[in-house]
């Protein structure tokens, strides 16, 4: 029998290894929220699930409309995907041609290095600072004339660390204006400095500027996979082309129009996290952490070889945590007494 080849580059390809659901434990391993659906919410699934048999709109047509709306752009510069890292992906696969570069922070969100490379593309990662924020003066350097998309995570996943509107601002200044960055603000919700700028300030009217948010955060939706993009008509159009057909489901669109009826209800619910995401930094800090100013649903405990020691004692208390093997552990804030049973298996860390 013969053996089918695969891209031999697949194999080269690291793995997205997901927070681990452990039975009878507390996940803080992926940034999800721990409330379920509201009611409404809840409901407005339950009766768009009445017709399933049917496809549902490939363009997600309303859920444009409204978050066009929204944002006061045209629906022409809205995109809803299959979460928010399927527009990742297709950004890449909209604007690079093989061999081309895609540069990010490092470390940053783990999907940008896979579907780089997904997108026959080659990563281009530039280390943090020492303070575990984007270096832009190195990301600028790091720009050559095979770039086509530059990744800003603000703030940023795994350090909770963002950038502010007047770095950002120069930054933008100078990127060339055939490259596109894409600001990903999946945790946008839970910034509570208004010196770190929304996106929407740069996009769509910067031609190159794309924004990323997604409602599997502070809207709750992780499981039903809904992410959108605003960014310039001819930029929309061409991830509109990338789409896998259909992918945005008939309940995932529901629940995200209901969602933003409900919007109002679900910020509040991240005031909420925003004050236990003091109360735990607070109490990080004083048992000695080293953990950086965090302005997302998270925090970051920079250990280096500690990780993955912490992360096993963090199960020894039944809390799953998110190990990154030799750098540090991401923690997700989650409830008052989920956080209350974390921050003692902090305080019982010997390693
Ligand atoms: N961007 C960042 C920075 C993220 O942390 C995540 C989720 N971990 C995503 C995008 C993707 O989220 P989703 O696909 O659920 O919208």
């Amino acid at each position: 029998m013969s053996v089918i080849p695969t891209r031999a580059d697949l194999a080269a390809l690291p793995a997205y290894v997901p927070g681990r659901t452990v039975p009878g434990a507390i996940k803080l391993a992926s940034n999800e929220v721990p409330g379920g659906p509201l009611p409404s919410v809840a409901d407005a699934i339950a009766r768009a699930s009445a017709d399933i048999n049917r496809y549902p709109d490939m363009g997600a047509w309303e859920l444009v409309r409204r978050l066009a709306t929204q944002f006061g752009v045209s629906e022409s510069e809205v995109a809803v995907g299959c979460g928010s890292v399927s527009l990742c992906q297709q950004f890449v696969q909209a604007l690079c041609a093989p061999g081309d570069e895609v540069v990010f922070a490092w470390r940053s969100f783990e999907a940008y290095p896979i579907v780089t490379q997904v997108g026959n593309a080659t990563p281009v990662r530039v280390p943090l600072t020492d303070s575990h924020r984007h270096d832009l003066d190195a990301m600028l350097a790091a720009i050559t004339p095979r770039t086509r998309v530059v990744f800003v995570c603000n703030p940023n996943n795994p350090t909770g660390t963002a950038v502010r509107r007047d770095e950002l601002t120069a930054f933008l200044d100078r990127v060339p204006e055939d490259v596109l960055v894409v600001l990903d603000e999946a945790y946008r919700e839970f910034v509570t400095d208004p010196d770190v700028p929304d996106g929407m300030e740069f996009a769509p009217a910067r031609r190159n500027v794309a924004v990323l948010r997604t409602f599997s955060k502070a809207y709750g939706l992780a499981g039903l996979r809904v992410g959108y993009a605003v960014a310039a008509e001819e930029v929309i159009e061409a991830v509109r082309k990338v789409y896998v057909a259909f992918s945005v489901n008939a309940l995932a669109q529901t629940a995200a129009l209901a969602s933003l009826d409900a919007r109002d209800e679900l910020l509040a619910r991240c005031d909420d996290l925003v004050r236990e995401r003091t109360r735990v930094y607070d109490a990080l800090r004083e048992q000695n952490y080293a953990a950086p100013e965090t302005l997302a649903n998270f925090v970051w405990l920079p250990l280096g070889e500690r990780a993955v020691a912490f992360a096993e004692h963090a199960m020894e208390h039944k809390v799953v945590v998110r190990p990154f093997a030799g750098d540090g552990v991401r923690v997700t804030i989650g409830t008052p007494e989920e956080n209350t049973i974390f921050l003692e298996a902090a305080r019982t860390f010997a390693g």
